[in-house]
């Protein structure tokens, strides 16, 4: 293991099996899913101009996102996936606009080495201090705070961070770095590492397993299907 993502660590500090499963299946995973997504997290990312361009970005954004994956899309599929990626460039617009002016950076790489292995991840827009995250999907569940932590960890002096979603209520959630806290990433990295270099993979039971992707291939199962 060279390199570790905040996707990698998280599967691992969460359960050291699904990573494993994770490993084993990934070749397998249909990649396409994601592209609508990414389509509109690059547009969002480009975008310094009104709405009306973001719309029409979108449509390049799209092609130009599933050319990079080399897939190939076009009629009803295209259509209906270029209409839900408007629908998310319409709902991340009006959170995106009063911090897209600031002085910032965006598709910032921080970078960190721990035990010799590089950690790396982007960060979507930077002002001094605060970390904002842009997230499409419109269900908060799945936000991580901490993935805002491993990033804050990599990139250093952050005292907050900010996800930005298009979820109708709640637009921007915030939280605060604590240092006790990004002092737990560290240790939870620099234990992760050590595990997958020793090949400790152990199953961790939790009510979670009934939603766990990888659950009919795990051994360790304790928790039925949901
Ligand atoms: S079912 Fe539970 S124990 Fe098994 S891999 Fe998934 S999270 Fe881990």
């Amino acid at each position: 293991m060279q390199t570790l993502s905040y996707t990698r660590w998280a599967l691992y500090h969460k359960c050291p099996r699904s990573y494993l499963l994770d490993e084993q299946r990934k070749a397998q995973v249909d990649a396409s899913k994601f592209i609508v997504g990414r389509a509109v997290h690059t547009l969002a990312e480009t975008w310094d101009g009104a709405l009306g361009q973001m719309l029409a970005g979108a449509d390049d954004c799209l092609r130009a996102t599933l050319n990079k994956a080399n897939l190939n899309w076009s009629g009803a599929r295209y259509d209906k996936e270029l209409a839900r990626a408007k629908k998310l460039v319409i709902a991340l617009e009006e959170p995106l606009r009063p911090i897209i002016i600031q002085d910032c950076k965006r598709e910032e790489w921080v970078r960190k080495t721990v035990l010799g292995v590089k950690l790396r991840g982007p960060i979507d827009i930077l002002v001094p201090g605060v970390i904002y995250d842009i997230k499409t999907s419109t269900d908060t569940k799945w936000l991580k705070v901490d993935q805002l932590l491993f990033y804050a960890w990599l990139a250093g002096d952050i005292e907050v961070g900010v996800f930005i979603t298009p979820a109708m209520k709640k637009k921007l959630h915030y939280h605060r770095m604590y240092p006790a806290k990004l002092a737990e990433v560290e240790l939870g990295v620099t234990k992760a590492i050590e595990g997958i270099r020793k090949q400790q993979f152990e199953p961790v039971i939790t009510p979670g397993c009934g939603q766990c992707d990888y659950r009919q291939w795990c051994v360790g199962r304790a928790v039925p299907a949901q």
